[in-house]
């Protein structure tokens, strides 16, 4: 068998949840595995978090299936629902739903369902992606308490830079100039506001990156924030090349040996969801040790340095990245963030759980 998979320490998972409690023990706790758990697997990450409060995904699709499976936990559908078919199927199944413009709030009102649903009133705070404009969120906010499809109202914001330098100031006082004075629920803080700005917890908190064990911020190390990877993607040597120097390796001949070069052929690809934009020198580790990756990445394959390398042979370990090897790093020599690493991990990579 191809010898890539992608380990999912679930212990690692149990440890970040840990980290979210401690940074927010006021709070409650909903955990976001939207994009199939970060890659991770929605059910699997799920089961694993039993402890949280609530979940927090897109589709109705989801939630239904984490129902199905058992989950007695808060559900919030984190863009609400798309259609008005889907209400039924939300009041069914308790899903609760964020309310982010006014046609959504047409089909609720127009609804007769037969239990009251739960709802997330989004202010647009300033990221100006979905949510109500400051100006318009108080008549958003009465309409939804006359409407009789709807139960709880808590009210929710998403920051936009709790990540950067910039934080989240002005988002927050806006939010606060609104909700000041309304007895309701509050929903704030993602990973990075969990970690940075404990005056943002409100009572529901947000955690979706840092659960995975990865850093939200460009300028901290997962470690540093007590952190573990959750996902490692790991394969093996499957093939030996001594180039010559002068001789290039890979589509494109894009790296070019200056000296005679060990080359380590790996079995992981871009089809595999390792970025095809990651260029020579991105790191990886063989046999335990650092090393870096040669010339382009192909489909199904990638060439590493073996030079140095002690043992390294055909079968020898390969870490892509995950433990011993953030997988921050191997974003950043991308040019992304390990968001989208972990959520591009294909389908067809076999997951072990360990
Ligand atoms: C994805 C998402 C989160 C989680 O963000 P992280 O940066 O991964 O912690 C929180 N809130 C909303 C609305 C989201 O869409």
């Amino acid at each position: 068998m191809r010898p890539l998979q992608a380990k999912i320490n679930l212990s690692a998972l149990k440890h970040n949840f840990g980290v979210v409690r401690g940074h927010a023990p006021q709070s409650r706790t909903i955990a976001v595995i939207k994009a199939n758990g970060y890659g991770h697997g929605m059910l699997r990450v799920a089961r694993a978090l039993e402890a949280a409060e609530g979940y927090a995904v897109l589709n109705v699709g989801e939630a239904v299936a984490l129902r199905e499976a058992g989950f007695k936990q808060a559900i919030l559908l984190l863009e609400g629902f798309f259609s008005a078919d889907e209400l039924p199927t939300l009041a069914e199944h308790r899903l609760a739903s964020v309310i982010h413009c006014q046609e959504q709030i047409e089909m609720l009102e127009m609804a007769g369902l037969p239990v009251k649903i739960n709802v997330f009133l989004k202010l647009n705070s300033g990221m100006n992606r979905l949510g109500f404009r400051p100006e318009a969120f108080g008549a958003a906010l009465q309409r939804l308490q006359a409407a009789r499809s709807v139960g709880q109202i808590t009210l929710m914001t998403h920051f936009a830079c709790a990540d950067e330098v910039q934080g989240i100031a002005a988002q927050l006082a806006c939010f606060d100039r609104l909700a000041t004075g309304l007895d309701a629920p509050r929903s704030l803080a993602n990973s990075a506001a969990i970690l940075r700005f404990p005056q943002a917890h409100g009572d529901w908190v947000r955690p979706g990156i840092m659960l995975y064990g990865s850093s939200p911020f460009a300028d901290t190390s997962a470690v540093s924030l007590d952190l573990k990877p959750v996902m490692t993607l790991t394969s093996a040597i499957i093939g030996l090349q001594d180039l010559p120097a002068g001789e290039a390796v890979g589509y494109g001949a894009t790296f070019r040996a200056e000296q005679p070069t060990r080359a380590g052929i790996v079995a992981c690809g871009y089809a595999d969801g390792y970025p095809r934009h990651a260029p020579t020198g991105t790191p990886v580790l063989v046999n335990g040790q650092r090393s870096r990756i040669l010339g382009r990445v192909s489909m199904d394959m990638l060439c590493v340095d073996l030079t140095g390398i002690s043992g390294a042979g055909i079968g020898s370990p390969v870490v892509l990245w995950g433990e011993g090897l953030p997988v921050e790093e191997i974003a950043a020599a991308a040019g992304t963030i390990s968001y989208e690493l972990l959520c591009a991990l294909a389908a067809r990579v076999p997951v072990v759980e360990v």
